[in-house]
């Protein structure tokens, strides 16, 4: 991707900070609650031990919590108040956060543009890069969960430390892989702004665990779609896409489905408790999003077959 003299979001509030070690509370918290989108799921993770694939640590829908609530007993948020004036990120680290500086900015400029076509105004999302981990409207959150949106505080949660792990664990590494993380978050940012995470989190609060699964796949599946259609957008205003850049967002997209996650974590597939859509059906709405350009094509909601 070529993002030469690309602006960089002002939208961001850097809260990295030296590690230190110490923070081990997340088994008690048992994930994020409230009205979360993040990347990629997975079940049946001891959540906590460390042990086994890390990437399986996950956010689970904790239905009618109080994420507030958990935010209060967090033994561990003392460890939380310490400055970042110790903290001295590597060259990479610097790059990776300026990285996502610049695709944040493009999505503004995109979203705006088509929020506007629309009649609306597109109010951005703020990023929040972070270390370890970090306090947030929706619990806590913690490296391992990945990247992850809470439409509690309209923030994106990134650990550029993730990249890294996409790269060496996800076998989905590539700019515009880690382009296609941040479209995605912002993607669940765009669906707080038109209505859609409200609606189907109240639907999912009155549903079966089955369905609510199945309506949090749809909710991601279009996540992936509106990451197409800023890539569409992105290429479109600033010709930025060199060769491979789509297909590296392709295989992230696929490296994370649920059923590759899961015969990688535990050996078998259990579709019920798919949250994010399978490898195809990702790969399909992401490229479905790149093709058309046109949110109007992203209903997953009513989309049988997905
Ligand atoms: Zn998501």
């Amino acid at each position: 991707m070529q993002l030469q003299g690309r602006r960089e979001s002002q939208n961001v509030e850097d809260n990295r900070r030296s590690t230190g070690g110490g923070f081990g509370g997340f088994g008690g918290f048992g994930g994020l609650g409230g009205n979360t989108g993040n990347l990629f799921s997975g079940r049946g993770c001891g959540c906590g031990s460390g042990v086994g694939v890390i990437i399986l640590v996950i956010v689970l829908w904790i239905m009618g919590v109080n994420p507030l609530t958990l935010l209060d007993t967090g033994g561990d948020s003392l460890s939380l108040q310490q400055g970042n004036s110790d903290y001295t990120p590597t060259a990479e680290e610097d790059s990776y956060a300026a990285f996502a500086k610049q695709i944040l900015a493009s999505t503004e400029d995109v979203w705006t543009d088509i929020f506007r076509q629309m009649g609306k105004t597109y109010r951005p999302p703020t990023l929040s890069l972070y270390t370890s981990a970090e306090r947030t409207a929706c619990g806590m959150a913690s490296a391992d969960v990945g990247p992850f949106y809470c439409s509690a505080d309209e923030k994106i949660y990134l650990d550029v430390s993730f990249f890294n792990q996409m790269a060496s664990q996800l076998h989905a590494g590539g700019d515009f892989a880690y382009a296609y993380v941040i479209a995605h978050e912002v993607g669940h940012h765009v669906q707080k702004l038109l209505g859609t995470l409200d609606r189907v989190d109240t639907q999912m609060a009155r549903s079966t665990e089955n369905v609510a699964n199945e309506l949090s796949v749809r909710l991601e599946l279009q996540a992936d779609f509106y990451a197409g259609v800023w890539a569409n957008h992105e290429n479109k205003m600033y010709q930025s896409l060199e060769p491979g850049d789509i297909e590296e967002a392709l295989n992230a997209a696929s490296q994370i489905g649920d059923d590759t996650l899961q015969k990688q974590a535990q050996g078998y597939v259990q579709p019920d408790s798919f949250t994010h859509g399978t490898s195809a059906q990702r790969y399909n709405w992401f490229y479905k999003g790149y093709k058309t350009g046109n949110i109007a094509d992203g209903d997953t909601f009513n989309a049988n077959p997905l």
